[in-house]
């Protein structure tokens, strides 16, 4: 058994950040990865991460409105404060931890402009943003002695007496299974991309945690609301950074217009994203796309700038589309990025149960509501992973360990044995799981019905028939990523079921949400969260009322 005071699952932003706060605030702490620390798909963000600096003329209220906004009313106003407000301090503090941010002409730290903000409030690192900020984060948590557990594997969470106290986790180069034991554990364990297929996200990204904390029975909130971001390539759903539009790139169509200026003429390409993915799938629809793609045209901004600010995009679309965007437009389309939904938590991380934490992106805070602003999800870990990492190793000062044994494990390890036992000619995870990631990418995507969403409820159901058959042929105990996979597999079913399941409940359109059956937003029926909690039978839908403090819902036009 592994003891100590607070135990961080994931090292993304949302964990390092978690990890550092609680070290720091005399807890010893331990971070469970499954991959190597900077290899977390933060390590992939590009475009940056939002806050308002009072000493460029920026108001923390204006970045928390264009939020509320963005959210299409859906974000919680009291958390969406506390993110804001606490922008700009977190961002200093990652430049002062040694992030080396762009800078402006004047030599100060440098913005761009991002999607439904009237202000440029984007600070970032040329395009590779994510991955500075990670490798400071990584300096810092070795700085503080935490250890972290690399290559490691959280198979469930522990609950004793109501409250979470530890996980199981298997060593993956050996294949031992242990026990964590906690006096609280923060789940940092990222979105759940790959539900879809493509997906912007990597191949790790496949809501372990959201399903963990559901299987331990945290609702899920706001589970319907999946971002399909507009700048995807169309061979592999490899991610065009917003910060391309936000530099001042063209959105075209096969027609050669800005097709944007009839949808949101004040905003136009930099509208936002649930928006523009409306405008470019109904070209696309209406017969003005190419392909099944319009042009994502960056031509006029000239080499000079796209290889300072843009070279890792124009390096992904000369790999993957063949274009060089120097020379030529890349073919984009909307694609699968981001979960906005996910474990219910407060603005101090607490879920549910007690003692169990979520931050980052697994979590539902909610700060994004239906729609998600470009560069608010880095913000988004770093301010709720830091106030996790505090009150979690504030409520290690007065928790007792339980008591648990390593017999503790003895369920996960009954489980994986069976699993390896199974033999026969049955099939093996990757079918069914391309069946499910294309099945979701048809009909839980930008447009939505009711019939669509009944096919892909009744499939997923079906899948999930399936899986409890699937054959993992490797038999090994190293390395065995056959078994990993498999087990992904299992939460990732959940997480799709819970999507489609709040995707049929939300009878308007909201957000990301948008149904071609109902198409209307309907804020006095649906000026709601909706809550998916798992029971012995079928998974319980529930409600929660959206927190307004300053902004009254008006129509949403840009
Ligand atoms: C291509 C791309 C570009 C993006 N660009 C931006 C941007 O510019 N600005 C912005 O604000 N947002 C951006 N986003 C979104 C943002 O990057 C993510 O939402 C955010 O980084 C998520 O961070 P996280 O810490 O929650 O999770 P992650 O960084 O995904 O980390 C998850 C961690 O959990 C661990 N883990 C998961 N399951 C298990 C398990 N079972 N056992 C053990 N460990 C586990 C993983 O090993 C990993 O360390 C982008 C996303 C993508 C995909």
């Amino acid at each position: 058994m592994i003891d100590q005071d607070v135990l961080v699952i994931g090292a993304g932003l949302a964990g390092m950040r978690a990890a550092l706060a609680a070290a720091e605030n005399g807890a010893s702490v331990a971070v469970v990865t499954k991959v190597y620390p900077v290899r977390s798909h933060s390590n992939a963000a590009q475009g940056g991460i939002n806050a308002a600096l009072t000493d460029r003329g920026d108001k923390w209220e204006d970045h928390a409105y264009d939020t509320v906004k963005g959210s299409d009313y859906l974000g919680d106003q009291d958390a969406i404060e506390v993110m804001c407000r606490e922008a700009g301090q977190e961002v200093i503090t990652m430049e002062h931890m040694g992030t080396i941010f762009s800078r402006d002409d004047a030599g100060k730290l440098g913005v761009r402009a991002f999607g439904g903000q009237r202000q440029a409030r984007t600070f970032f690192v040329a395009d590779f943003t994510g991955q500075a900020l990670l490798h400071v984060l990584h300096e810092q948590v070795l700085k503080h002695k935490v250890k972290v557990y690399e290559e490691w594997f959280v198979l469930s969470l522990l609950v004793e007496d109501g409250e979470c106290c530890g996980a199981v986790v298997m060593d993956i180069r050996t294949g031992a299974i242990h026990v964590f034991r906690a006096k609280a554990v923060i789940l940092a364990s990222g979105g759940l991309g790959r539900v879809f297929e493509p997906s912007t996200n990597a191949l790790i990204c496949t809501g372990d945690g959201m399903a963990q904390a559901y299987r331990v029975g945290a609702p899920l909130m706001d589970m319907e609301m999946v971002q399909y971001h507009p700048t995807t390539l169309k061979s592999n759903g490899a991610l065009m950074s917003e910060a391309a539009r936000g530099e001042g790139a063209y959105l075209v169509n096969a027609l050669g217009e800005r097709f944007m200026k009839k949808y949101a003429p004040n905003m136009m390409e930099l509208a936002s994203r649930d928006v523009v993915s409306r405008s470019e799938q109904t070209e696309i629809n209406e017969g003005r796309g190419i392909n099944g793609c319009v042009l994502l045209d960056c031509r006029h901004l000239g080499e000079k700038k796209i290889n300072e600010r843009l070279l890792t995009i124009r390096e992904v679309a000369k790999d993957f589309a063949g274009v060089d965007m120097v020379q030529e437009p890349v073919p984009i389309r909307p694609g699968m990025h981001y979960q906005m939904g996910g474990i219910l938590t407060d603005v101090d991380g607490q879920t549910a149960v007690p003692g169990l934490y979520a931050a980052g992106e697994t979590a539902c805070v909610s700060v994004h509501g239906g729609n998600r602003l470009g560069a608010n999800s880095l913000l988004d870990t770093l301010v709720f992973g830091r106030r996790s990492g505090v009150h979690a190793s504030d409520r290690a000062k007065y928790t007792k360990h339980k008591n648990l044994t390593d017999a503790s494990a003895d369920n996960d390890r009954q489980h994986i044995r069976a699993l390896l036992d199974r033999n026969g000619p049955g099939e093996m995870f990757g079918k069914v799981r391309l069946e499910m990631g294309q099945t979701m990418n048809q009909h839980l995507a930008v447009f939505r019905n009711q019939q669509g969403m009944e096919t892909a409820l009744a499939k997923v159901r079906e899948l999930k028939q399936r899986y409890e058959k699937v054959i993992v042929h490797d038999k090994g105990k190293t390395f065995n990523t056959n078994l990993i996979f498999t087990l992904e597999l299992g939460f990732m079913l959940d997480c799709a079921e819970a999507i489609v399941l709040g995707a049929l409940e939300r009878r308007e359109s909201r957000g990301a949400h948008t149904r071609t059956d109902m198409p209307k937003r309907d804020d006095e029926n649906w000026l709601k969260h909706i809550l998916i909690a798992k029971t012995p039978e079928e998974p319980k839908v529930s409600y929660k009322p959206v927190v307004i403090t300053q902004w009254k819902p008006q129509a949403r036009t840009y």
